[in-house]
């Protein structure tokens, strides 16, 4: 498996794509705990992404991460393009290769993950995007990354009160729901793991 530019540019466009394509119930899901703007958030940033990526393929690895910072950072808006966008570009610092290997895909989300943290002030169990980061990270490094793990993770979430974010406006009436943001980080990890079979 070769973890190459050419693969990096195929995975996002396919959270992109999965992104796009759950636009509406990314909006439902926040409509319920937050403003209703998830959704359409991130299928503007990701529409925005492929374009990037058409127009002008980026020159390296690194740079297709950081080119998705930057397109995340300006374009999706709201709490969650920031926190996508410190991400994307920790995971960009942190690469300083060509090629990765898949021992090394755990470390490089993991420095995306705490530039969530860093930038949220936040960590798991606040019902936010980290909790489906952090156990999908936890999946990677124990060989045991599946879609049942992604999915589990992000079912978690329903239960939890949220703590951060505009959903802990709502306190104890934020249980019940999914957190937005952890479905859309759930289709990200879906779209990685996707790929890994594709190579
Ligand atoms: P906004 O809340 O500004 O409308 P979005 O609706 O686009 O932004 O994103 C909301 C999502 O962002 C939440 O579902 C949650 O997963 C994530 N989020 C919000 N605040 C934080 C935080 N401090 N740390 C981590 N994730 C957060
Ligand atoms: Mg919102």
């Amino acid at each position: 498996m070769t973890l190459d530019k050419e693969w990096a540019i195929g995975f996002l466009d396919d959270f992109a794509d999965r992104v796009i394509e759950n636009k509406q119930l990314l909006s439902d899901l926040d409509q319920a705990i937050g403003d209703g703007d998830h959704g359409v958030n991130m299928a503007r940033g990701l529409t925005e992404l492929k374009k990037a990526f058409s127009e002008k393929s980026p020159a390296t690895l690194k740079d297709v991460f950081k080119t998705t910072a930057m397109t995340l950072l300006s374009k999706v808006g709201g709490a969650s393009g920031p926190l996508y966008g410190s991400a994307f570009l920790n995971m960009s610092k942190k690469i300083d290769a060509d090629t990765l290997t898949k021992e090394q895909l755990p470390d490089i989300f993991e420095a995306g993950l705490e530039g969530i943290e860093n930038r949220g002030k936040s960590h798991a169990g606040e019902k936010t995007m980290i909790d489906v980061w952090e156990p999908a990270i936890n999946a990677m490094r124990q060989n045991e990354f599946s879609s049942d793990a992604i999915e589990a993770a992000l079912q978690k979430t329903k239960d939890m009160k949220a703590t951060k974010g505009r959903a802990s406006y709502l306190g104890e009436r934020s249980i019940g729901h999914l957190d937005p943001g952890a479905y859309s980080s759930s289709l990200l990890f879906q779209a990685l793991l996707k790929s890994e079979g594709a190579k």
